[in-house]
């Protein structure tokens, strides 16, 4: 008898079918194996219970199988072991292997004395770039932007050799036959030592555009105070973090803190920016007002040169006009960065798809994901029990941090993230990914969940296609996305759920953010909620921390609270106008604007947000290191009987706290620790002991609160779920809106339920 295997998951571009081959020769087995649109195909003849032993023992290191099915043929003769051809045809939603950081094996090739001695695109069957050089499946040479560099004769024979780790690796390349870097530098065109010339520039204070796998990055010197305003100057990019590159783990740990998981995930084959708590020794303004910076390390040979060329660490910041999508075109980059970059280090391989940087942090032990884009993008999430006749659906997600997902074939893709929606240019750059993965994916949906907020340009977008829409509220989208990442299946129980987010539209059609909900992936419900506070001025209360401040003061206190605090304050009558008149003044359950408002109490926020979060970040930064202080107490807030937290008491006690003149972090620690009771207090009374909490919303990214929430919930016998590979923040919630829609539509489908 022979076999026919048919294998899902990530398996192509990951070296499998190479490592096929070494595995059926080893064991004597004849027949062959090739890529198909949906994964692998494996024919064999002879015994084949070792090799599927070995199979799954021994996977290359970035593959992974979701699903092997065997089929029992007749056998076919067939001689030897051979790779074939790839099959042409139907591909629906495959396993397309994200963009893999240079391996241990290339990395020492390139600094060895070879043909590919410091050869910036070296790459073999386990490392370089994939998902961004994809044109079309089957992963394939011809159909990446690698077709045009035809093998040289040394190459070729690298390609065709069963035991080389180069055997059909499809971005194989050397200095002889594949692309080149150059360098642009006031209309002259360097083609020598341009690395060195580059790393020169840094060096000397400038600032160098250089194109990567997923885009252009500007980098300077990190060490150069003056280098970094320079760059932030005409990058008109105020305060937000800059994301660094340090040389090795031995360089990084110079200036920041790295543990041991924090170790494996810089050195992971996904290469992320990892947040660290800083130790000093950089420019001052890299991350102003935080006590973490955010580092990687160099993920091709080109960035390994550079920072060989370089003392200390460098800045490696996306290359874009504020607002704006990232360049990945040399014409775009060097017209949009004309003025923002003194050169460009490019090099003349399209990149096909544009993505960023991923960027997480370590919470309550796990990795939490905060930028889901290089290195994870686009790895799908295999659907649980009760998804195996799912249709095709899109989710358009939301408005800040947008990204979009792909539901179908038991799998749900979430894109890479395409900034926020309110600009033109990332709106068109968004319908542009929208196309492509949909075309690249052979994706075809039958539904649209949306959001359900009318403003939203991603829920605009989405209904302009013409297929049903299903709107999905905000926080149970946030929600479900933890639900399907832990795999729940779509029939489970009902679980208390805790949302904690900025604001979104909720369904009794005011805006919420503080949510107690029992959700099922088909329903929520809300239980209990922050008290609604309202934002005076609408939008500009996202953007001005202490207009919160006087809502939240006057709610709790009456106007002689705010005048306590905020009395010398230009322009509060006629906040106090809004306010009492219900003036363009919603009113918003918002844990997010809670943070923003003690943060202003607390002289944490700027009067001006320069990006969403940033007074929250900071409050979280001026309280961590007085969490374990003795003096912290709870100032008691309860929920009502009508399941309302009020702040009341936190307000007074902050007041009092700061008059006396206590030490502004003991405050901001203090404020943690009532949020954290409080929370739990609530919780207990609307869960059991071995019930099951959800945790989700962009404001339990901040690492005090989930662990310390985490921590007093599992303390009292409660299962606790938390995001981790995906975004807790708005980055996720195309996710959970999908999985919501299809619970939706099943649920019309069987009335029965
Ligand atoms: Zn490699
Ligand atoms: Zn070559
Ligand atoms: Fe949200």
């Amino acid at each position: 008898m022979a076999r026919r295997i048919h294998i899902r998951g990530r398996v192509q571009g990951v070296g499998f079918r190479p490592f096929v081959h070494q595995l059926a020769q080893a064991l004597g087995l004849s027949g062959w194996v090739r890529n198909a649109g949906d994964g692998v195909q494996i024919h064999l003849e002879g015994v084949a219970e070792a090799f599927l032993q070995r199979l799954r023992a021994e996977l290359p290191p970035a593959a992974r199988i979701d699903a092997l099915d065997v089929a029992e043929l007749p056998e076919l003769d067939t001689e030897g072991f051979r790779i074939l051809e790839s099959e042409e045809g139907e591909s629906g939603v495959g396993e397309i292997a994200p963009d893999l950081a240079l391996c241990p094996d290339c990395r020492v090739e390139v600094a060895g004395t070879g043909r590919r001695h410091g050869y910036p695109f070296t790459s073999c069957a386990h490392c370089g770039p994939r998902f961004t050089i994809i044109d079309s499946l089957p992963y394939d040479r011809p159909r990446t932007a690698m077709a045009p560099f035809a093998l040289c004769p040394e190459c070729a024979s690298e390609y065709a050799d069963p035991v080389d780790r180069r055997h059909h690796a499809q971005t194989i390349a050397c200095p002889e036959c594949g692309p080149r870097y150059w360098l642009e530098q006031g209309g002259q065109r360097a083609d020598e030592d341009v690395i060195e010339r580059a790393a020169e520039l840094i060096r000397q204070g400038g600032i160098v555009a250089i194109k990567g796998i997923g885009g252009f990055h500007l980098a300077c010197d990190a060490g150069n105070e003056a280098a970094v305003a320079e760059l932030r100057r005409r990058k008109h990019r105020v305060r937000k973090p800059l994301a660094l590159m340090a040389r090795d783990l031995e360089q990084l740990r110079h200036y920041a803190g790295v543990g041991e998981e924090e170790a494996r995930l810089l050195a992971s084959a996904a290469a992320p920016v990892v947040l660290l708590p800083a130790r000093g020794g950089l420019a001052g303004n890299i991350a102003p007002g935080m006590q973490s910076l955010g580092f990687m390390l160099p993920y091709t040979p080109l960035h390994q040169r550079l920072m060989d060329g370089l003392e200390r660490p460098m800045v490696l910041t996306s290359a874009n006009r504020s607002g704006e999508p990232q360049c990945i075109d040399n014409e775009e980059a060097q017209g949009e960065l004309a003025g923002v970059a003194d050169a460009w280090l490019m090099h003349e391989r399209p990149i096909l798809r544009r993505l960023d940087d991923s960027v997480l942090r370590v919470a309550d032990g796990r990795p939490r994901i905060i930028r889901r884009a290089r290195g994870y993008v686009p790895e799908s999430l295999p659907l649980p029990e009760g998804f195996e006749s799912a249709p095709s659906l899109l989710a358009m997600g939301g408005d800040l941090k947008n990204a979009f997902c792909l539901l179908g074939d038991g799998r749900a893709v979430l894109s890479a993230p395409q900034g926020d929606m309110q600009g033109v240019a990332v709106q068109r750059a968004q319908r542009e990914a929208l196309a492509d993965y949909q075309a690249l994916f052979g994706h075809q949906p039958v539904a649209v969940a949306v959001d359900g907020h009318p403003d939203y340009h991603a829920t605009r977008i989405g209904r302009e296609m013409g297929l049903p829409i299903i709107e999905v509220q905000h926080h149970h989208a946030h929600l479900a996305a933890v639900m399907i990442e832990h795999g729940l299946p779509l029939d489970g129980p009902p679980l208390l759920g805790i949302c904690l987010d900025g604001i979104g539209l909720g369904s009794d059609g005011a805006l919420w953010g503080g949510e107690f909900l029992g959700v099922d992936y088909r329903s929520c419900e809300r239980l209990a909620h922050f008290d609604a506070v309202p934002l005076p001025g609408g939008e500009q209360a996202m953007r001005e921390p202490w207009r919160n401040l006087v809502a939240h003061l006057n709610q709790a206190l009456g106007w002689r609270g705010v005048e306590v605090c905020c009395g010398d304050r230009q322009g509060l009558d006629f906040i106090r106008l809004m306010l009492e008149r219900g003036i363009n003044s919603p009113p918003a359950s918002s844990a997010g604007r809670l943070f923003d408002a003690v943060a202003a109490l607390l002289g944490q926020a700027p009067e001006r947000q320069d990006f969403e979060g940033e007074a929250a970040m900071a409050l979280e930064a001026l309280a961590a290191p007085y969490m374990g202080d003795e003096r912290i107490f709870d100032y008691g807030c309860d929920m009502d009987v009508d399941g309302v937290i009020r702040w009341r008491l936190l307000w007074r006690g902050l007041i009092n706290d700061t008059v006396a003149g206590l030490e502004l972090g003991l405050c901001a620690a203090r404020f943690h620790h009532t949020l954290i009771a409080t929370l739990t207090r609530a919780a207990h009374s609307l869960s059991e002991e071995g019930d099951t909490i959800l945790l989700s919303g962009g404001v339990m990214q901040n690492r005090i609160l989930l662990e310390g929430l985490s921590r007093a919930l599992r303390d009292s016998g409660r299962q606790v779920l938390s995001p981790s590979a995906y975004p807790a923040n708005d980055g996720g919630l195309a996710l959970g809106q999908a999985v919501v829609a299809v619970a939706i539509m099943q649920g019309k489908q069987s009335p029965a339920q």
